[in-house]
């Protein structure tokens, strides 16, 4: 039985309208590892390479064997799926597995509290929400022991202490207790202030309301912007600015202390911020890695302001990069770590994120929960592809970087022959961006105005598309960029295909003929 597929009347016409205009809109019926298959006019099955594959969620390709058949034998033993505050659940398992290998890639014995959502965004905002507990107890903590200092000094006042010339000022010449009011009003206004979050330039964290304020893109991002707390996006490049952000940012909460018999206000920083969220190879700017320079810097700017630091590994995590975390090559050193896509084998939905146990705080168990999340059947789907990565000695790992290495050459190599149209070539195992020079200057009217409107990689897309039967695509916010992210079981055929399909593009943009797009 195969299920219609049906008109865009009351979805997605506005998308399939664009799509349309670049020949982009397809019906796909079947899809087979790295194979997607329409049916052409005469009624035959038409296979294309899918080199989009699912923007990362399709490490083993579209319905990989092994996995289908774990799903199907999690339905048929009647597996429980849905079993809400059981205690137990099949997340558990799923737990266990992620520890096992985030422990050995971050070479610690630290234990990772694992909690449960259903999409990436999802899982980037329980980050971000139990960065928030955290900052919530820092702030408390530090209030408290401010409230101490304040008995303190109520005491050293009863004993004869004396204000000293700033405190008198701060109480407006009036006496301990008009000081102690002016501290608390003044700390009740700091408190009155939004959180920041800290991410880089260029980022991509997700589109819900909270984690589209750490996605860098103004044009997802701006109209939103009233809804949740914002960031502050930080250069790459310049992690020495990181300082400068805090230093723009601090507040204080005022504090009163009493120093060789007298009394004294003292400036202690308010925790501004929640936490820093960085991509180890940032996916939508277009396949950027980070330096090991950087994560350095970004681990110590997060000690420094004692916020977590959240690794975004949900594009290029999971082994796609050729190691299960991709900040492991880096020697990224995260306290929370965010897992998406690739987790699902393809056919499950979920995401996680992994608390180092140190800054873990157990009472959100209970304050941040959803109906689907932790499922039984995502959750033992999930176990089994972290089985499948793991098998044969990480194998799958070992063939992400050997088949990204050759795919990489194969575009090195075409980058040598048309220097003038291939930018860059970027990325790590099968996490590739090609980057083609901005064609503004191209004597093609129609190249020049589709690059003027970012089409251009549509019109490209649709050209291979066609022509070569290749499934590629821009990242979302560099339209210069192909993204590569294929399966690991990319044969050589697969890469000659590319091969001959990338040239040909080459080549048009080379003579500037635009005529020649299929
Ligand atoms: N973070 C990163 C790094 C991503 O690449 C994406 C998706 N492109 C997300 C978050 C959001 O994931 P989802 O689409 O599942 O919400």
């Amino acid at each position: 039985m195969r299920s219609s597929i049906g008109s865009p009347e009351f979805a997605d016409s506005f998308m399939i309208e664009t799509l349309n205009e670049f020949g982009l809109a397809v019906r796909y019926v079947r899809a087979e590892g790295n194979t997607l298959y329409h049916v052409a006019e005469d009624g035959t099955e038409v296979g294309v390479f899918d080199a989009a594959g699912g923007f990362g969620s399709l490490m083993f390709g579209h319905h990989h064997p092994q996995i289908v058949a774990h799903a199907k034998w999690l339905l048929d033993q009647q597996t429980p799926v849905h079993t809400q505050l059981a205690g137990y659940t099949f997340a558990l398992n799923l737990a266990a597995e992620l520890n096992t290998v985030v422990r050995r890639e971050l070479e610690t014995e630290d234990r990772f509290f694992a909690h449960f959502g259903n999409t990436g965004a999802e899982a980037v905002e329980i980050a971000v929400k139990h960065a928030e507990l955290e900052r919530g107890m820092r702030i408390a903590g530090l209030r408290d022991e401010i409230a101490g200092h304040v008995e303190q000094a109520r005491r050293a006042v009863a004993r004869g202490a004396a204000l000293s010339e700033a405190a008198a000022a701060f109480a407006h010449g009036g006496g301990f207790e008009d000081l102690v009011a002016e501290v608390t009003r003044r700390n009740a206004v700091t408190g009155q202030r939004p959180p920041l979050l800290l991410a880089l330039e260029g980022g991509f964290h997700g589109k819900l309301i909270g984690s589209v304020q750490l996605t860098y893109n103004e044009a997802f991002r701006a109209p939103f912007k009233a809804l949740a707390a914002q960031t502050r996006f930080i250069p790459r490049d310049r992690p020495e600015l990181i300082a400068k952000v805090v230093e723009e940012e601090r507040a204080t909460l005022w504090d009163v202390v009493v120093r060789d018999g007298v009394v004294e206000v003292a400036e202690r920083d308010f925790p501004v911020f929640t936490a820093f969220v960085v991509e180890p190879i940032m996916g939508e700017r277009g396949i950027v890695p980070l330096s090991a320079r950087l994560a350095r810097a970004l681990r110590e700017a997060c000690d420094t302001i004692g916020v977590p630091l959240v690794a975004d590994e949900i594009q290029c995590g999971m082994g796609r990069s050729g190691t299960f975390l991709a900040g492991t090559q880096i020697g990224l050193r995260p306290d929370y770590i965010v897992l998406a896509k690739a987790l699902g084998g393809g056919i499950a939905k979920l995401g996680v994120v992994l608390i180092n146990e140190h800054r873990y705080q157990k009472e959100f168990e209970m304050m941040h929960t959803s109906t689907f999340g932790r499922d039984g059947f995502s959750s033992l789907v999930a176990v089994k592809v972290v089985q499948m990565l793991e098998a044969e000695d990480g194998k799958a790992y070992q063939l992400a970087a050997e088949r990204g290495a050759k795919a990489r050459a194969m575009m090195e190599a075409i980058k040598a022959d048309y220097p003038d149209v291939v930018k860059d070539v970027r990325g790590k195992g099968l996490m590739l961006g090609f980057e083609i020079h901005k064609q503004s200057g191209s004597a093609s009217p129609e190249i020049r105005e589709a690059t003027e409107h970012e089409a251009l990689s549509y019109i490209i897309g649709g050209h291979l598309l066609r022509k070569h039967r290749v499934r590629i695509f821009s990242t979302a916010s560099s339209d210069e960029t192909l993204r590569f992210e294929p399966s690991i079981y990319l044969s050589d055929e697969e890469i000659a295909q590319v091969d001959v399909a990338f040239r040909d593009v080459c080549q048009i943009l080379q003579d500037q003929d635009a005529s020649r797009f299929a």
